[in-house]
């Protein structure tokens, strides 16, 4: 398994259905991962295979495994297909999968249990919706969230957790750096377990403000959607 302790940070780039050969060729070549920090790079599943991690602290993530083992399961991909494919890290409870394919927190603890059973990282994504952030709701919600889909064998080396508040996701939106803070304070202070969890942030990260969400005491790193599209965007965002 990944020593994750050893990364100051941890950058994860979310393509969602987006990309092709030429796309991930371009990409590749002009990608520039700093010795630092971990970069994790998560392509639809087809294109896992096509990328090279022959680059020092480069890795590959996928962005959904089946709640499933084996069986007549049409169109899914297990964890240990997955592992056995080389691949190391697994976003799980993305809102888009929450909110498009009925995931919920139960599905995604056992995701996360399948996950972890093949020493792979859980990347188990949280966050409120904005009526949810406007009824005070959020510290609910987060630790919901947390005690149902993070399972008991999950701890600060082998899982992460990604904060996305729902309204921040594609919009352009995010929360002030103060809240940011706090609620990545908040997590960690669940109860003692996740005192040292790596707590990423994502929702509408660009070049512009990563600098700032990064140096927050709190942060961990970031998810970027759209922006790591731009691999010259995102080659300043990891920078
Ligand atoms: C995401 O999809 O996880 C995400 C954070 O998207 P964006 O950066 O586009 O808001």
């Amino acid at each position: 398994m990944i020593n994750l302790s050893q990364y100051s940070a941890i950058f994860i780039a979310n393509w969602k259905l987006n990309g092709n050969f030429t796309f991930l060729k371009e990409y590749y070549d002009k990608l520039k991962v700093s010795s630092n920090n971990c970069t994790v790079i998560c392509p639809p599943s087809i294109y896992l295979k096509s990328i090279k991690t022959n680059k020092e602290n480069l890795y590959t993530g996928a962005q959904d495994v089946s709640f499933y083992n084996a069986g007549a399961y049409t169109g899914e991909l297990s964890a240990s297909m997955l592992k056995e494919n080389g691949i190391d890290f697994c976003l799980v409870g993305h809102s888009e999968r929450r909110q498009y394919f009925r995931e919920t927190n139960e599905s995604i603890k056992i995701k996360c249990e399948n996950l972890l059973r093949e020493n792979m990282i859980p990347v188990v994504c949280i966050g409120e919706t904005l009526e949810q952030k406007e009824n005070k709701l959020t510290e609910e919600i987060l630790f919901t969230q947390i005690k149902k889909s993070i399972p008991n064998i999950a701890n600060n080396k082998n899982c992460i957790i990604a904060y996305e508040p729902v309204w921040a996701i594609g919009t352009g939106l995010t929360p002030t750096l103060d809240e940011i803070n706090s609620v990545h304070e908040l997590i960690k202070n669940f109860n003692s377990k996740f005192k040292n969890f790596k707590v990423l942030y994502g929702g509408s990260v660009k070049s512009t403000n990563s600098k700032d969400i990064n140096s927050l005491k709190h942060v961990d790193g970031c998810l970027i959607g759209g922006a790591s599209l731009k691999v010259d965007e995102f080659n300043t965002i990891i920078s």
